[in-house]
């Protein structure tokens, strides 16, 4: 599969005040992160609250720009297709259906907004195009004309698809596009998702720190911990034969249910560390439970294994044949 959007070395860092003297301090958000979406996959990106899957999205969307490094949309920096060029071709559902409908607008002026914004069709022509959508996502035609209060959780996730499918898109950045529905309405909207992805072709990023769904829904999983991919790999081997012990502990673990909601329980002992003052070497290395004396000084490179991807020293194979297993003990 080729590449349909790519990011090299993307990174968005965000400076922030912090303590009694306003200290100015570096957030890096997103850490160098590189990461090919591959025509026609379910790229799926987990990790803790706090990782940077949301600034990284947002990336993706082309709502952020970079501090430093690139996004390219079929070869073409995303920079230089502009927010509509963008808005065209890749698409967001978000987490909350209930804040991200504009109260005030009826159903069918949601749907359509982004092709008069694009100045796209007749109103006649966008009327149609409208109601074909709501069918599509599963919607009786006569709630065209109701406003978003008269509607169910799950019903207005299903309008925010229909908006962002309007437009026709190729890619679809779900950001935990079920989080904020009852646990039996979010099988429905992952199945909608899965069903509109075979019929139209689409591409979906799905994020989520619902590893559970992340493994029904995703064809390929990256790992983000800190800012940074740890691990990418097809889901079926990642989950049967994680590779990077981050994310071991993540799948032996029970997040929260909450994204945003603090720290998460991962059977490491440790807290998640500070992001704006990050551990040196391997990010990880203070909760890991396999580390050794260089994790706490070498930055693990990204190493490949056939299709799949992992940035730990364990697996790195020119620093396993030269070093010999150390655990040390903090
Ligand atoms: Fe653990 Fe070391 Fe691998 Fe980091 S590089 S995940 S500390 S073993
Ligand atoms: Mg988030």
């Amino acid at each position: 599969m080729t590449a349909l959007l790519e990011a090299q070395g993307l990174t968005r860092s965000f400076g922030v005040s912090q303590g009694m003297f306003k200290a100015r301090r570096t957030l890096h958000a997103v850490n160098g992160i590189n990461l090919d979406i591959r025509k026609g996959e379910v790229l799926g990106i987990v990790g803790e609250s706090g990782c940077g899957k949301s600034t990284l999205a947002r990336m993706l969307l082309g709502l952020l720009p970079p501090t430093a490094g690139k996004i390219a949309l079929d070869g073409q920096d995303i920079h230089t297709l502009g927010r509509k060029g963008m808005a065209r071709r890749v698409q967001p559902v978000f987490q909350d259906p209930y804040s991200s409908l504009n109260p005030r607008r009826t159903i069918a002026s949601i749907v359509s907004l982004p092709l008069e914004v694009h100045g796209i069709g007749t109103a006649a022509e966008r009327r149609k195009k409208t109601l074909d959508i709501l069918d599509k996502v599963g919607l009786p035609q006569r709630f065209a004309d109701r406003y978003p209060r008269e509607l169910s959780g799950g019903q207005r996730q299903r309008v925010a698809i229909a908006r962002a499918l309007v437009m026709n898109p190729e890619i679809v950045v779900c950001d935990e596009p079920t989080s904020a529905l009852d646990v039996s309405v979010q099988s429905q909207i992952l199945n909608l998702l899965m069903d509109l992805r075979r019929e139209l072709g689409l591409t979906y990023v799905f994020i989520s720190h619902n590893l559970a769904v992340v493994e029904h829904i995703a064809t390929r999983v990256a790992v983000m911990y800190l800012g940074r991919v740890v691990e990418l790999a097809e889901t079926e081997a990642l989950f049967k034969a994680p590779r990077h012990p981050y994310t071991k502990a993540l799948l032996t673990s029970v997040l929260t249910p909450e994204p945003g909601a603090g720290i998460p329980e991962t059977g490491l002992g440790l807290a998640f560390p500070d992001p704006l003052n990050p551990p040196p070497g391997c990010p990880f290395h203070p909760r890991c439970p396999e580390r050794m004396a260089q994790c706490s000084t070498i930055t693990p490179r990204f190493t490949e294994h056939g299709r799949d991807a992992v940035a730990c020293h364990l697996h790195d194979p020119e620093l396993r044949a030269s070093t010999p297993r150390n655990v040390v003990t903090l």
